[in-house]
């Protein structure tokens, strides 16, 4: 390729939650967009797998996430449409802490701060008792100890499916996608970014790095240094009656206890989705690497997990697991996203570290990176989630 001619305007590398949405985004701004992943994309091999991703309007993360998730609510309606699929299922969905808000700082009181930002918002949002909570859904077996808040505009995203839709909206717009390609080195100069990768070399303006938890494979030590990985295991279980736990009668459920060990994820069964409850934990202690993670999932694992996090607080459930996954958090310091310029190059932009909290945002996310690169600006404001 001669000096100065370019491949695309812009190169994503990664096509997950964020570089799928990024690249949709983008190629609908009228720029010129390569594609580039190692798999082929949905897969189940980074954080963007296992069918469903909870949504809530009122974050209690943080109040400078309250514009990206009201914006991607609109996209994946608008999304769902130019596909002709439902992405979003509106369950709605109960946080629940222990009264005295447990002692993890990460979901600390977060009935509370969900309600700080809800009132802030004007987000629909009432806090119940534990007993209001058992009247309504006696299969979560809250003690009084316990308090909860509900918000009956979440619920569920369908994960593969939105990843799968922007990418074909993409490519209906033109853009390029490379799958089962791997990049091996990005190298910044002034006029624009090389990209090389497995099987070839390309040359762009810009380049979007979002490869989830590879990010260490090429992004610049000082966002490197700062960035850890988590396994997360996901099961679904069969439950006595399942009907009781689709999106149109249960809530979702991020249930935090006294530690983060203590934590319960239940995520209702979509229209379509697999006959069984997925309910998953959080752990953050045990970091890893997509190289060697174990993604196996024990039957012994399975028993643990039923007998610590699922028999003493959710009813209605059996022990029979009848499907498995596991998924990756790329995790930050403080727990909140980091989407920013690569030190090395204000043409490269990292985007994927969103701490295990980032898919409910991802096409808000997407949208604003792009506009970033088109114009300079963005609508929505990206700099809390620059360097911090
Ligand atoms: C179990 C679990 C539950 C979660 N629950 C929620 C939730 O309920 N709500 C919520 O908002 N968020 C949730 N999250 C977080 C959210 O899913 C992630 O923040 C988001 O999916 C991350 O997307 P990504 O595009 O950054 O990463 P990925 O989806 O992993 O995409 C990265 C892509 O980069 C590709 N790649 C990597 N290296 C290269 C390379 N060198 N060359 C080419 N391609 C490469 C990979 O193949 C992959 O496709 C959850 C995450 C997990 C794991």
């Amino acid at each position: 390729m001669s000096s100065g001619s370019f491949d695309a305007d812009l190169i994503v590398i990664g096509l997950g939650a964020m570089g799928a949405s990024v690249t949709y985004q983008a190629q609908a701004l009228g720029l010129s967009v390569l594609g580039i992943d190692r798999y082929e994309p949905p897969h189940e091999f980074g954080s963007s797998h296992a069918e469903t991703r909870i949504t809530r309007l009122a974050v209690g993360e943080g109040p400078q996430y309250l514009p990206f998730v009201a914006r991607s609510h609109e996209l994946w309606q608008s999304i769902g449409e130019a596909v002709g699929e439902v992405l979003f299922h509106q369950s709605g969905g109960y946080v629940i802490t222990n009264s005295d808000g447990g002692k993890d700082d990460r979901w600390h009181d977060f009935v509370t701060a969900t309600d700080d930002v809800a009132k802030l918002a004007g987000i629909p949002y009432t806090t119940l008792t534990a007993a209001e909570v058992r009247a309504a859904h006696p299969q979560l077996k809250l003690t009084d100890t316990m308090r909860a808040g509900h918000e009956p505009t979440g619920g569920v995203i369908m994960c593969e499916q939105a990843v799968a839709a922007q990418l074909t909206l993409a490519k209906q717009r033109g853009a390029m996608i490379r799958v089962n390609e791997t990049v091996t080195a990005t190298a910044a100069d002034d006029e624009g970014v090389v990209v090389e990768t497995n099987r070839g070399r390309y040359r762009a303006q810009h380049v979007v790095v979002a490869t989830g938890a590879w990010i260490h494979d090429l992004a610049a030590p000082l966002h490197g240094e700062q960035l850890s990985v988590t396994r997360q295991a996901v099961f679904w279980f069969e439950a006595e009656d399942l009907d009781a736990f689709r999106t149109d009668r249960m809530p979702f459920a991020i249930w935090t206890g006294e530690t983060i060990d203590d934590y319960v994820g239940l995520f209702p069964v979509p229209p379509g989705g697999t006959n069984a409850v997925k309910i998953l934990g959080e752990q953050f202690s045990t970091t890893t690497n997509p190289y060697d993670v174990n993604r196996e999932i024990s039957d012994a694992e399975v028993a643990d997990f039923y007998e610590t996090h699922i028999a003493p607080q959710i009813g209605g459930i059996t022990p029979n697991c009848v499907k498995r996954a596991v998924c990756l958090y790329t995790n930050t310091l403080d727990d909140h996203f980091l989407i920013d310029a690569d030190p090395r190059s204000s043409r490269i932009m990292v985007m994927s570290p969103c701490s295990g909290h980032g898919f409910k945002h991802s096409p808000a996310l997407g949208e604003a990176v792009a506009q970033k690169i088109a114009t300079g600006a963005s609508n929505l404001d990206l700099s809390p989630f620059q360097n911090r």
